[in-house]
């Protein structure tokens, strides 16, 4: 079976890897898709820069390919003849969104399933947003997102001027 992982990924973290890893050991194809989506606040990774991050931290994992998405995610999951939809669930606060889009998807494609992954309790704290406010403010991020995605965020930081050391 192949599925879908979709997100903004801005930045991968170790949650996400989490998922990638556990769904590659049961799907056939797993297609992480990057979602670019110009009504969404802007990221603070480009997609190109969201990409990069991920081929490298997904490149031991043969089944797992990174792809742009744009639009409707039941047809990309359409345009790459998957048919489920993973997403990972942090906590009952992720729930009732998640289970919202789970509906609508399934509504608009009858063959997208949705299949929930619990993460893993070490990463249920952990989102693209806080890893971005901790380093910004000058904490250590190191147990929280892999060495490649530290530099490039400590980079982005420091070409921002936000704080001096991290
Ligand atoms: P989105 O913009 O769709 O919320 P994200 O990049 O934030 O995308 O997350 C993509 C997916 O990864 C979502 O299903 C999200 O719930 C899941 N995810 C994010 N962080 C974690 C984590 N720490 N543990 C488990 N799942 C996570």
């Amino acid at each position: 079976m192949t599925a879908i992982y979709p997100g903004s990924f801005d930045p991968v973290t170790f949650g996400h890897i989490d998922i990638i890893n556990r769904s590659a050991k049961i799907m056939d194809e797993l297609i992480v898709g990057v979602l670019n989506n110009s009504n969404k606040i802007s990221p603070l990774f480009s997609l190109e820069e969201r990409i990069e991050m991920l081929k490298d931290v997904c490149a031991h994992l043969p089944n797992v390919r990174i792809e742009l998405f744009s639009g409707l995610l039941v047809d990309f999951v359409n345009k790459m003849g998957a048919q489920a939809i993973i997403r990972g669930l942090r906590a009952v606060t992720d729930f009732e969104t998640e289970f919202q889009m789970a509906q609508i998807n399934k509504s608009l494609n009858d063959n997208a399933e949705t299949l929930f992954m619990s993460t893993s309790p070490q990463f249920s704290y952990l989102s693209s947003s806080i890893v971005k406010e901790v380093a910004f403010l000058g904490g250590n991020v190191d147990s929280m997102i892999p060495d490649s995605v530290r530099f490039k965020l400590l980079g982005k930081i420091g070409r921002f001027g936000k704080v001096e050391k991290v």
